[in-house]
C-alpha cells in the first residue's frame, strides 16, 4: 500500500453504494440482510482469525441471547441500561395472550401484553464465558483464553452503515493473573495493525472508553482513558477523518474475576482481558477500502480471505 505510515486511507467505495450493493434493508434501521459477496467476506474473516488463535484456546459459541440475570450480576443493566434490548413474550395464560391477538386484529395496541422474559439479546460475545470459566474451579496458573462469538444486538439505531443494532462478534478472552491478563491485551493491541495491514486497510491505535450511561457514566468513561483500560483500532469506513472502531483491546482488572469468584490456585482474584473483533465493520472496511466489487480486490488481499 502506499499510504505514508499513520496516515488513513480514503474510501474507495462510499457507504451508500456499499449498503446498495450488499445488504437488503429490512424495514428497521441498523438491521439487514446480507448478501452472499459480503458473507463470503465475512467467513474469509472468520478463517484469518482462526488462524491467529492461540493454540490454547477453547472455543465456545454463543446464541444471539443470554440469561437476563447474568446481564444484571455482570453489570451491564447499570453501565449500559440505554443499549440493552431485552426479549419480552405474550404472558398472562392463554386467555390474555388470546386478548391480545384480539386487540392487535382489531387494530388496538397488542404490546401491553408484553412480559420481559428470562433473557436479553447479547450486548457483547464475551459476557457467558466469565461464569462457565467460574464453575470449573480455580483458573491455572497460565491462565485460560478463550475464542468467542455471538451475533449482538445494541439498541443504537442509526442509518450508518458502521452503527448496526444486529451485527456480530467475534473475541479472544484472557482470564489468569493481572500482567498476563495486560500482556495479552497489549500483544494483540500491537499485532492488530499487521492485521489490518495485511488486509490492505490502513488503521491506527486511539485509545477509547465505552459509552456508559449518564453523567456519571462519563466519569467512569474518562477514567477507562486515564487507566488505559479500551483501545481500539480505528478504519475508515465512512472516511478516513472519522475513522470506525473495528476491534477493540479491553481490560477489566479484576471486575469479572469479583463478580464472578474467579480465583486463582493461591485464592487471588482473576484477572480478565479481551480483545474483540467487530466482523461487520471489519467486512464494510473492506469494501470501503477496496470497493464493492470483491472479485476485483487486490489478490493479496484475495488470497488473505481465501476468496
Ligand atoms: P465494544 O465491546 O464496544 O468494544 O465492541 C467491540 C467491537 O464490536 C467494536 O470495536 C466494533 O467493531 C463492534 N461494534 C460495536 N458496536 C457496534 C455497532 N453498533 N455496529 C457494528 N459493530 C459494532
Ligand atoms: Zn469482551
Amino acid at each position: 500500500m502506499n499510504l505514508a505510515p499513520n496516515r488513513l486511507g480514503q474510501p474507495a467505495a462510499s457507504a451508500e453504494a456499499i449498503l446498495e450493493a450488499l445488504f437488503h434493508p429490512t424495514g428497521v434501521d441498523g438491521v439487514y440482510g446480507r448478501s452472499g459477496a459480503y458473507e463470503a467476506v465475512v467467513e474469509g474473516l472468520a478463517t484469518l482469525i482462526n488462524r491467529a488463535r492461540d493454540p490454547r484456546a477453547e472455543i465456545v459459541r454463543f446464541p444471539p441471547v443470554v440469561s437476563r440475570a447474568l446481564i444484571e450480576k455482570s453489570g451491564y443493566l447499570k453501565s449500559f441500561p440505554h443499549l440493552l434490548g431485552c426479549v419480552c413474550a405474550l404472558g398472562g395464560g392463554d386467555a390474555a395472550i388470546g386478548a391480545a391477538v384480539e386487540r392487535f386484529e382489531t387494530g388496538g395496541p397488542w404490546t401491553d401484553g408484553l412480559e420481559a422474559s428470562d433473557l436479553v439479546l447479547a450486548p457483547a460475545a464475551c459476557y457467558p464465558v466469565y461464569p462457565l470459566a467460574a464453575r470449573r474451579g480455580p483458573i491455572p496458573r497460565d491462565g485460560l483464553i478463550f475464542d468467542v462469538a455471538s451475533d449482538c444486538f445494541r439498541r443504537e439505531p442509526s442509518r450508518d452503515l458502521d452503527r448496526l443494532q444486529s451485527f456480530r462478534m467475534r473475541e479472544f478472552v484472557f482470564i489468569g493473573a493481572p500482567e498476563a491478563a495486560t500482556d495479552f491485551r497489549d500483544t494483540w493491541k500491537a499485532r492488530a495493525g499487521d492485521f489490518a495491514a495485511s488486509l490492505g486497510l490502513s488503521s491506527r491505535i486511539d485509545p477509547a472508553s465505552d459509552p456508559f450511561f449518564g453523567r456519571g457514566g462519563a466519569m467512569v468513561g474518562r477514567f477507562q482513558v486515564e487507566q488505559a483500560l479500551k483501545f481500539e483500532l480505528m478504519v475508515p469506513v465512512r472516511s478516513a477523518e472519522t475513522p470506525t472502531a473495528c476491534m477493540s483491546f479491553n481490560c477489566h482488572r479484576d471486575h469479572f474475576g469479583q463478580t464472578w469468584g474467579l480465583t486463582s490456585d493461591d485464592g487471588a482474584t482473576a484477572h480478565t482481558a479481551c480483545v474483540a473483533f467487530g466482523i461487520d465493520r471489519l467486512a464494510a472496511a473492506l469494501f470501503a477500502a477496496h470497493g464493492v466489487d470483491s472479485d476485483r480486490w487486490p489478490t493479496s488481499v484475495r488470497a488473505a480471505l481465501n476468496l
